[in-house]
């Protein structure tokens, strides 16, 4: 068996951009820290989406 494949770099942590350990318990996060601050994203609505309609089969006319 060729061994040519690269192993998996850990994936970065979505908030700060630092390596995140394998065996974190705040994975995707790199801490408890980062996992908060993506949580306030969140409720601060900078993950809503925009002008997204209520009842999109009701269309007037
Ligand atoms: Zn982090």
């Amino acid at each position: 068996m060729a061994d040519s494949a690269p192993p998996r770099p850990p994936r970065p942590c979505p908030v700060c951009r630092k390596p995140v350990e394998r065996e974190s318990p705040h994975r995707p996060f790199c801490s408890a820290r980062c996992r908060q601050i993506d949580l306030g994203r969140w409720l601060a609505g900078d993950y809503a989406i925009p002008g997204e309609p209520a009842d999109p089969e009701e269309e007037p006319g």
